[in-house]
């Protein structure tokens, strides 16, 4: 599978699913490991500051697992037919960047490539995530038609690094049924966490008529 972000929710995905015996990981990410990140970037030391994600995540799960085999790739990919290329030859997607413009990247890759995505986020103590199915239908984008005004991000509004170690584990077990064929994915089905409250809901939606990315695949719109 390919993991898209090394970050909070990127490093509890990697780790939680190099311990479930998956065989074959890629990573993809850009950044580099800054001291702010050590709380909630699980898969980085002090001795990691300044070192590229992909290659200090990989070193750390290597040592933990030495039959998985890694493939890193030290980019930032923002569009959906850069997504798409990078994830020919694998079998999932996993999407734990920390910006709309990645997220509706990789879900109209999912819908257009069918190429199936497990889609989290987590900001403050609010988390998310779903299953977008190959091809789509529904998708992220008939759920939220823009991003929303007032995205915030990790470094301006702060995340709880135990919330995203819990959605990025849930992503984790969210992949591990989708390879295994175990249970109910969350297809159309948004599973939100707001830990100030303690709630967990789920958000049921349909594909939107005016998707474009839906309209598209459905090859309504041209
Ligand atoms: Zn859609």
């Amino acid at each position: 599978m390919l993991l898209l972000g090394a970050g909070g929710l990127g490093s509890a995905v990697a780790w939680a699913l190099a311990g479930s015996g998956i065989a074959r990981l890629g990573i993809v990410d850009d950044d580099t490991v800054a001291l702010s990140n050590l709380h909630r970037q699980i898969l980085y030391r002090v001795r990691d500051l300044g070192k590229a994600k992909v290659a200090q995540a990989a070193e750390r799960l290597q040592q933990l697992y030495p039959a998985l085999q890694i493939e890193i790739h030290a980019e930032r990919l923002q569009t959906r037919e850069s997504i798409a290329a990078r994830a020919s030859g694998y079998d999932l997607l996993i999407d734990g960047t920390d910006n709309f413009c990645s997220r509706f990247a990789a879900n109209d890759a999912a819908v257009l490539d069918a190429i199936p995505l497990v889609h989290g986020a987590a900001i403050g103590l609010r988390g998310q995530l779903c299953f977008i199915p190959p091809g789509g239908q529904p998708c992220l984008r008939c759920l939220f038609d823009t991003p929303p005004p007032q995205e915030g991000s990790c470094r301006s509004e702060g995340v709880w690094g135990a919330l995203v170690g819990e959605v990025g584990w849930l992503m984790a077990l969210e992949a591990s049924k989708w390879l295994r064929g175990v249970g109910e994915p969350l297809q159309g089905r948004l599973l939100t966490i707001d830990l100030e409250s303690s709630r967990r809901r789920i958000v049921t939606w349909k594909v939107h008529p005016t998707c474009p990315v839906c309209q598209l695949a459905s090859g309504s719109l041209t």
